[in-house]
């Protein structure tokens, strides 16, 4: 298997190649050159192994068509020491719980963090000290983060052979229990700078820090964001699950749907990523916040990118997002992978002017059809209705981000098909909009008992990039 840049770069790379870097060389995202395809025989072969054998020898099976770099055996043991119970709380990793006649939710939050980055991030991490061991290499992680993803990677990374972490967030602007999650680390490889600045200011410091060249090679920078492959091809493994889980009393060969409550596209394009391989997906439905720059795409054509002035902060904080930065992987499948024209988009025109418009394109026309798109959108009343709704009726729990994507959901429910609602993250990483809906507060996993008590470890800093390039040259030995 070898994958390619969305912007027709000449080289073609192998994954373990790809895994480590960020873009590609000429900016664009990385992509296979083509989607392995599973028939009908191997989906039945599926069906029994992660009923028999578990997630993560599924895992494996789907990773073995990406991954031709890494021995067998060791991808395998890789995929095992990742998804355990101890890790994800249940042996099915991502169970499936009905809430209504043809409605479920697929739980991807019990990893470590409680939401599903977890689900790719532990992989990665697994794969990261591999892969630099075998090099006998070293990589800086740095990051910034307004919640999920700072955790997600910490927890990923923490204690990993040949890895550091250097996160930045915005001082005073997490929620507490995101906060404790992240600074209550005491990891000697893992490194918290809380900058007086907002998160568009820990952007850019990352920014200016990857830009210089110099640096960024002297120490070894890198990144875990979620333009990377390897973290959207483990994202495909859990659609495979969810499949087998709601087709398993009558399996052949029934199409499902699933609901994505969206922000980078990069757990709904891992979805679409399985439906290019195969699996019957009749509808994949992008469930957005107020910022709807993608639902506003899906339903008129227009991919308008928002100023941050533009991008509004929510109760569903973690699709706070001023442009999606996987969209160019689908866009690049829906133009037929024309390079050529992913490059003039993406490359061009939307860093002039802030948007294009498919809307003239038979492509973008047949983009529900072909590709089984649809769209919609959801508000902090709709997430509360939702919310309080499912809590009286069907006595759950669920956060601000599935809420969304349950309330979008039911707009684009088909007879006859099931429907999978992705749940992103569990209802106490945002108690406070629970207790407005709910008059009550969240459930706490045991683990995470009295966390905001625990000794912090972490740095404050103004927001200045010189200053995190000294502190990262004084901390890589
Ligand atoms: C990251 C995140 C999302 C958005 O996922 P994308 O892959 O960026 O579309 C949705 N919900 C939660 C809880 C998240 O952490």
């Amino acid at each position: 298997m070898k994958y390619l840049s969305t912007r027709g770069h000449a080289e073609r790379k192998r994954f373990c190649e790809i895994l480590l870097e960020g873009l590609a060389p000429d900016g664009g995202l990385y992509l296979p050159e083509t989607y392995p395809q599973v028939d009908a025989a191997m989906l039945d072969k599926w069906r029994a192994i992660y009923r028999d054998s578990g997630y993560a020898d599924l895992a494996f099976e789907v990773l073995s068509l990406y991954i031709d770099d890494i021995p067998a055996a060791d991808l395998k043991a890789i995929c095992r020491k990742t998804y355990t119970e101890a890790v994800f709380g249940t042996s099915e990793i991502v169970p499936l719980r009905p809430l209504e006649p043809g409605l479920y939710l697929e739980a991807l939050s019990n990893g470590p963090t409680l939401a599903f980055k977890d689900m790719a991030m532990q992989l990665l991490g697994n794969l990261f000290e591999y892969e630099l061991g075998r090099r006998g290499e070293e990589l800086n992680i740095l990051g910034a983060t307004s919640g999920d993803t700072g955790s997600a990677a910490e927890y990923a990374m923490r204690g990993k052979k040949g890895v550091r972490v250097f996160m930045t967030s915005p001082q005073g602007r997490m929620s507490p229990f995101q906060q404790a999650q992240m600074f209550s680390l005491q990891d000697e490889n893992i490194h918290n700078i809380a900058v007086d600045g907002v998160f568009d200011d820990c952007q850019d410091i990352v920014k200016a820090v990857s830009n210089d060249l110099d640096f960024k090679r002297r120490y070894k920078i890198g990144t875990v964001n979620s333009i990377n492959w390897a973290r959207l091809m483990a994202q495909v493994v859990y659609y495979f699950a969810g499949y087998f889980q709601a087709t398993k009393a009558s399996p052949h060969p029934r199409k499902i749907s699933f609901t994505v409550p969206s922000g980078n596209f990069g757990n709904v394009c891992a979805g679409h990523v399985a439906r290019m391989m195969g699996l019957p997906i009749a509808q994949l439905v992008v469930a957005t916040n107020e910022n709807d720059v993608l639902d506003e795409f899906f339903r008129t054509g227009v991919y308008r990118v928002r100023a941050s002035a533009d991008t509004h902060e929510t109760s569903s904080p973690s699709m706070d997002i001023s442009k999606a930065s996987n969209f160019e992987r689908f866009v690049f499948d829906l133009l037929g992978r024309d390079a050529a024209r992913a490059a003039e988009l993406f490359g061009a025109r939307l860093p002039a002017q802030g948007r294009f418009d498919l809307s003239g394109d038979a492509a973008f026309r047949s983009a529900a059809q072909h590709y089984g798109f649809v769209s919609g959108k959801s508000t902090h009343a709709d997430r509360l209705r939702t919310i309080r709704d499912t809590y009286q009726r069907f006595d759950t729990m669920i956060d601000t981000h599935t809420a969304d994507g349950l309330k979008v959901a039911r707009e684009h429910m088909q007879a006859g098909v099931p429907m999978i609602v992705l749940e992103t993250a569990l209802p106490i990483k945002f108690a406070a909009t629970i207790e407005e809906a709910l008059g009550r507060l969240p459930p706490r996993p045991a683990r995470f008992e009295g966390i905001e008590a625990l000794p912090k470890r972490v740095q404050l800093m103004p927001a200045d990039a010189a200053l995190v390039k000294a502190y990262i040259a004084s901390h890589v030995r």
